[in-house]
């Protein structure tokens, strides 16, 4: 069978993957016997494995919250209370008009775009935006570029040169990009955007909320235009410790994806007991500060030992990828940090360009110091 074929061929390029069965222990993750600390996982602040905050939790949660299902979609029976003050609040924290959850970020992503791009629309991308938006643009009856990494002269080009062959063009980028971990500026974009009639701009910070900016509301709020971003969009499954996503937006477009988004109306909403965590998490979000400080200089310490060890660095966040190149290599790279005591896993092609297979470290500010610089020492004698 071709399946079959296709199987051995990744088997052979080192490229095959399977599900990895391991146990769970707050910061630490066990795998064949063997206790790691984990460093693949997008828990950034810690959240998600702090016992107390979630105690805390549970004690203050309504009756009314206890539910275990939403039974239907938002636009039936779905729409609960929390669902609604959790929008409240996002609207009110970002200073805009309004705001709309979803079941996922591959929700978010594959629902928006489809939505409001027609055959009219020319939607830009950056060539390594995340997979959900690739397949959102797919979705759509746009006409799609997607622009060098960051190259924003090329995408000036391509925004002259198109300006009046469609009606709209929108800009669809990553705020910390998933797999170099390097931060776009936004501000630039803004810029970029205002200086055209007809250009919208969509941001995904899936890695960025929670982690950047003083308040924790992503790079936008670090570079000083949440106000400008037409779609400013993240998931809660990352720093939030939590599931679903988001997208702040103008009331207008707020009431037109309730109308047309399918990812929205087609799916059963998330049950309201998860809702409430992700309300709970998000409403204490500007108090952890202290974690979003430790993170950034944990990171610059992995940083400056990847740059001592001369691989290329990207990097300007808390996600550190160490390129090796062949998946082959990048497999027994991963196996012998294992050995060491850090669960990294290697990231490869179709996720990654080929050629550009790699480690990718994503640090959390519950890890313990010592290990970090341990981590460092690791990488700079390997
Ligand atoms: C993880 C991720 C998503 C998907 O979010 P989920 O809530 O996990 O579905 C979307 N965009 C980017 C950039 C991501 O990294």
């Amino acid at each position: 069978m071709k399946e079959g074929q296709t199987l051995c061929a990744l088997a052979r390029e080192g490229n095959l993957r399977i599900l990895p069965e391991v146990r769970h222990d707050g910061i630490w993750i066990e795998q064949d016997g063997r206790r790691m600390l984990n460093m693949s996982s997008n828990d950034y602040l810690g959240l998600a494995s702090d016992a107390t905050l979630q105690d805390e939790f549970w004690q203050s949660l309504p009756e009314r919250d206890r539910l275990l299902s939403a039974s239907s979609s938002r636009l039936l029976t779905g729409n609960f209370d929390v669902h609604q003050e959790l929008e409240t609040l996002l609207a009110e924290r970002f200073g805009r008009e309004s705001a709309l959850t979803f079941s996922s970020g591959y929700h978010l992503n594959t629902g928006i775009l489809p939505a409001v791009a027609d055959v009219h629309t020319l939607i830009l991308a950056d060539k390594l935006v995340h997979a959900s938006l690739i397949d959102g643009i797919r979705l759509s009856s746009a006409t799609c570029i997607r622009y060098r990494h960051q190259d924003y002269r090329q995408l000036q080009s391509l925004l002259e040169k198109h300006r009046t062959n469609f009606e709209r063009m929108i800009i669809v980028t990553e705020s910390v990009f998933s797999m170099d971990g390097d931060v776009a500026p936004l501000a630039a974009l803004v810029e970029l955007k205002k200086a055209f009639p007809n250009v919208m701009l969509y941001v995904d910070e899936a890695h960025a909320i929670g982690v950047r900016g003083k308040r924790g509301l992503g790079i936008a709020e670090e570079q000083g235009c949440l106000a400008d971003i037409d779609f400013l969009c993240g998931t809660f499954g990352k720093a939030l410790a939590s599931v679903g996503a988001y997208v702040v937006c103008s009331r207008l477009m707020h009431d037109y994806l309730v109308n047309r988004m399918r990812t929205l109306i087609f799916t059963t909403a998330l049950p309201p007991l998860n809702v409430a965590w992700t309300k709970f998490v998000f409403s204490r979000l500007d108090g952890w500060e202290d974690r979003r400080i430790r993170l950034a200089s944990m990171a610059e310490k992995v940083r400056g030992a990847v740059r001592q060890a001369d691989y290329p660095c990207p990097s300007e966040s808390h996600i550190v990828p160490l390129v090796v190149g062949e998946s082959e290599k990048t497999v027994l790279k991963a196996a012998e940090m294992q050995r060491k005591g850090f669960y990294v896993l290697p990231v490869r092609p179709p996720t990654v360009p080929a050629g550009t297979s790699r480690l990718r470290l994503s640090l959390t500010a519950a890890l313990p110091e010592g290990e970090v610089e341990r981590m460092g020492e690791l990488i700079v004698n390997s």
